[in-house]
């Protein structure tokens, strides 16, 4: 599981591909999302957001069918799924079942990579996608519900916290945010694992503060009192009750009126060091963006440069004002979709 500290200090599987820096987060990836020729119908796909991402993240292209040595193309395979919830993965044409193998491999993936912190799936696929994949019972031939897939059940298992998103939630400015924001803070906590102390989880906490505030309140109040009890912890209780606070926080419902009084929090630690103009000018790029009249972008990135310009520590470590890396979003923005938590589509 995530939170049991990882075994390795330096990846250097040469699984790895992606043109990003050692310290980006490592996210494995369905290969036909990458245009691999390994899909059952033979077709070559792509996602155009996905090959922005590869960019900047640590990728592990993953395909469990053909790197079983399946070709492509193959007859289809289906996910069965008896009553009690075992799932089996049946190949009518071949008559052939292969969940087993299929398991031992998606098994490798979860841990041989002590530093994962998301999937990005292939939609609707019996073994890749996430939620919206068909079920039958065994013997039938009607689709008896949706359900997920092969993988992103068995990494629910084995890893609960793991954010996985498939190619086409990808697109939803909404929900890439928050895809986006969970694997780099799933990032800094592993990080923050490798060498684990009470101080560190203080600042830890100190930087998420004011993003998680936007979240969850309540969750921000439950992670201080966690801290606060620490001593009646042992070492991997708290990691493991911290983390799982933590993460639980980000599925809040972000509205534009608790983003307002975050950025207003943020922006009282360099109030008294700009013009009454420049002060002005934000709280009414605040009430524009409260009324949705402008994109949160905006706002953040005016008090974004202004910490940097006053040097103000404490606001250049708080995560809300980054949450994933500046050239990240604009590569987003400029070619496809930026992320952005409150633009539903
Ligand atoms: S959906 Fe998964 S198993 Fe199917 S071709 Fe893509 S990577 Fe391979």
């Amino acid at each position: 599981m995530t939170s049991l500290k990882p075994e390795l200090k330096e990846i250097s599987s040469p699984e790895i591909d992606g043109n990003s820096s050692p310290d980006s987060p490592v996210v494995l990836i369905s290969s036909c999302l990458l245009g691999r020729d390994c899909r059952y119908d033979g077709k070559i796909i792509t996602s155009e957001e996905v090959q922005v991402l590869t960019d900047h993240l640590r990728v592990v292209p993953v395909c469990p069918e053909t790197e079983l040595g399946l070709n492509s193309p193959r007859p289809p395979i289906k996910l069965w799924k008896r009553r009690e919830g075992k799932m089996l993965l049946y190949q009518p044409a071949a008559q052939k079942f292969w969940h087993r193998k299929i398991r031992m491999k998606c098994l490798r993936y979860l841990r041989s990579n002590p530093y994962l912190a998301g999937m990005i799936l292939k939609s609707r696929s019996p073994t890749c996608g996430p939620e919206s994949c068909k079920f039958y019972r065994p013997g039938s031939s009607q689709p008896a519900g949706r359900t997920s897939g092969f993988l992103p059940a068995l990494a629910a298992r084995h890893d609960p916290f793991l954010p996985i998103i498939d190619e086409k939630d990808i697109k939803k400015p909404k929900k890439l945010y928050r895809f986006l924001t969970k694997i780099y803070a799933l990032h800094d906590w592993l990080l923050l694992l490798d060498d684990f102390s009470i101080a560190g989880l203080h600042e830890f906490q100190a930087d998420y503060k004011l993003m998680l505030l936007g979240f969850d309140q309540q969750g921000v109040d439950e992670l201080g009192r966690i801290v606060a009890r620490q001593k009646e912890y042992s070492e991997s209780e708290l990691k493991r009750k911290y983390l799982k606070k933590f993460i639980d926080c980000f599925s809040g419902r972000l509205t534009r009126g608790k983003w307002k009084n975050v950025v207003l929090h943020g922006f009282g630690h360099i109030t008294e060091e700009i013009s009454d103009e420049d002060r002005q000018k934000f709280l009414q790029m605040v009430e524009e963006f409260r009324h949705g009249r402008n994109n949160y972008h905006e706002m953040q990135n005016w008090l974004l440069n202004r910490a940097e310009k006053l040097n103000n520590d404490y606001l250049l470590k708080q995560k809300f004002l980054k949450p994933f890396p500046h050239d990240l979003a604009s590569d987003l923005r400029s070619k496809y979709t930026a992320p952005d938590p409150f633009i539903e589509k």
